[in-house]
């Protein structure tokens, strides 16, 4: 919502683009190998991903802009690792704003300061803040660069018939309706998939009770971007207020309603200015201030049985919805993007079998169940559901004012990347590693003399090998990354002479030897995709 006198559209500093469908009718029928449905960020990192290995996709979106209001603000360390390998980050650097730390306090006194892990050898800041419409924008001016994804504003998916070999898609826009041949569907269209009751999908999971109303608001307020928390502050007896500064003066204001405050009354507009108000005095802000958009929130851990319905794939919110503390939403949709990206495009350009497609329902669930796990935890800390959680959850926090120990209870559990240790494409590890990323997680990254180890990765599959290994029989056009038996990198690998990782495209690894002959490489490429030749 925004304030009166306002359009939906207008912001104190974002001008939405407006889209227009398309005019020209000639080949809109032309069949595609993917139509995704849906041009939030999810859509479009799922069509930059297939782009990147030469794979044309129709991306369909009802609406003729990005989405309105701010929502998702925070990105994580792997998410900048995702949009690097997309040759998107640049945009997002330039104009975000990296943090490591938080603070929580409890009835106005800090009882807890975090420091996320950030040392020399990562490339990225463990979190990025961003609206929501930036990052839309950054991921559509890359999508304008790419000529092999046709986007379509305004364009709504209406209809979703299997057909040998494909789906047929219906599509209206505000010239008439036609239809368009896929061979595989991407559901990228959000919490309310249409996708999704069009296949007779329904989300299952829990539902929490405690809401929270977001508000941006604009000012110019003296204070580093560090997450704040605030436990029964005095501006919110009983209740908890979430503070983040994001780019462009815009600060995000998360404040829990109390059990007896409709949501209705506390979205008011001047219920939503006084209670911003005190917050602000509470942090001591007493300069101007504005009411950008606001919108109240309560958390849900909800998702799909299974991703996967024939040849339609579920991605981001369509499959999944997690709350918002831990920053989980659209980071966890962004690597579902990536994950059924690369494997779509390994099958579609002949490297591998269609069984790969099987691993990512599981890969991606298995991610979102622990985001379920982590966020559950968080949710009940920051919205205790009953009378009991509450006076367990105060009692802690007494308890941190005098014992700092238990102020670690306060911390949010920020996102992290997911281990694929059950996937079925994860393979073998030897028992003698003692150390190094473990089986189906993601690569370490080490900083090099120059730049990073990630920067010499292939866009493909990448085999490191620390000191001498003999690798005759893998396929030459796999990329070979060599390194000292010894060193920082051999370090953070666990390495000795001869250890071997293989990694994914998508920075998993896949399976790692303390010793192992080129042929037995190629033997696990081979059983990952599923193929007699396996290519990179
Ligand atoms: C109020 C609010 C606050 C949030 N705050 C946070 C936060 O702080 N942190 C966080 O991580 N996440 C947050 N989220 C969640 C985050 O915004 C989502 O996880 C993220 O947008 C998911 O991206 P998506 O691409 O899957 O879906 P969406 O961004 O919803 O995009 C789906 C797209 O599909 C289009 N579409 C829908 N139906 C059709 C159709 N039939 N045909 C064609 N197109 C269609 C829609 O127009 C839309 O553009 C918030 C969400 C909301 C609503």
């Amino acid at each position: 919502m925004r304030p009166k006198g306002r359009g939906d559209l207008e912001s104190l500093y974002f001008t939405y683009p407006k889209f227009e469908a398309p005019k020209d009718r000639g080949r809109l029928s032309d069949r595609t190998p993917v139509a995704i449905v849906g041009a939030g960020p999810v859509g479009m990192i799922a069509a930059l991903t297939l782009a990147k290995y030469g794979v044309r996709s129709v991306l369909i979106e009802r609406k003729e802009t990005f989405n309105d209001g701010s929502r998702a603000i925070c990105i994580a360390r792997q998410s900048f690792y995702i949009l690097e390998q997309l040759g998107a980050v640049d945009a997002f650097l330039k104009t975000s704003l990296g943090w490591t730390t938080g603070r929580s306090f409890f009835r106005g006194q800090q009882i807890l300061e975090f420091k996320m892990p950030d040392g020399p050898d990562d490339k990225f800041r463990p979190m990025y803040n961003l609206e929501q419409q930036y990052i839309e924008q950054f991921l559509f001016d890359a999508v304008a660069e790419s000529d092999l994804i046709d986007l379509r504003w305004g364009s709504e998916v209406t209809g979703l018939t299997d057909v040998p070999d494909g789906v047929e898609l219906g599509i209206s826009d505000t010239l008439g309706s036609y239809e368009l041949l896929a061979d595989w569907v991407l559901a990228a269209d959000g919490a309310h998939s249409r996708v999704r009751t069009i296949r007779g999908k329904r989300l299952s999971g829990e539902n929490y009770e405690g809401r929270y109303v977001i508000a941006d608001v604009q000012m110019e307020h003296d204070y580093p971007t560090i997450r704040r928390a605030l436990f029964d502050p005095a501006c919110r007896p009983g209740g908890t207020v979430l503070i983040h500064k994001q780019p462009k003066n815009i600060w995000r204001i998360d404040y829990q309603l109390a059990l007896d405050e409709s949501a209705e009354e506390a979205t008011q507009e001047q219920t939503v200015r006084d209670s911003v108000a005190s917050v602000l005095a509470e942090i001591g802000h007493t300069g101007n201030w504005d009411l950008e958009w606001w919108s109240v929130y309560s958390a849900n851990t909800l998702a799909l049985d299974d991703y996967r319905d024939g040849r339609v794939f579920f991605v981001g919110d369509s499959a999944h919805i997690v709350p918002i503390f831990g920053v989980r939403g659209l980071n966890n949709g962004l690597a579902d993007g990536q994950n059924i990206g690369w494997k779509l495009a390994w099958v579609l350009n002949g490297w591998a079998g269609p069984d790969l497609l099987d691993s990512y329902s599981p890969e991606r669930r298995g991610a979102t169940l622990d985001v379920f796990a982590n966020a559950s935890k968080s949710t009940r800390f920051m919205t205790p559901p009953t009378l009991g959680w509450q006076v367990m959850r105060d009692a802690a926090l007494s308890l941190s004012l005098t014992h700092p120990a238990m102020g670690q209870l306060a911390n949010p559990r920020q996102m992290t990347p997911y281990t694929y240790l059950d996937s079925p494409i994860t393979l073998s590890s030897d028992d003698a590693f003692r150390a190094g990323p473990e089986l189906g997680a993601v690569a370490a990254d080490v900083a090099l003399a120059e730049g990073f180890l990630t920067d010499q990765f292939g866009a493909g599959f990448t085999v490191l090998v620390f000191g001498q290994a003999d690798l005759d029989g893998l396929d030459p056009a796999v990329k070979v990354l060599c390194l000292p038996a010894q060193g920082r990198a051999a370090d953070a690998y666990g390495a000795e002479d001869g250890t071997v990782y293989l990694i994914r495209p998508d920075m998993h690894i896949a399976a790692r030897w303390k010793q192992v002959s080129g042929g037995a490489v190629q033997g696990a490429l081979r059983n990952i995709l599923n193929r007699t030749e396996a290519a990179a």
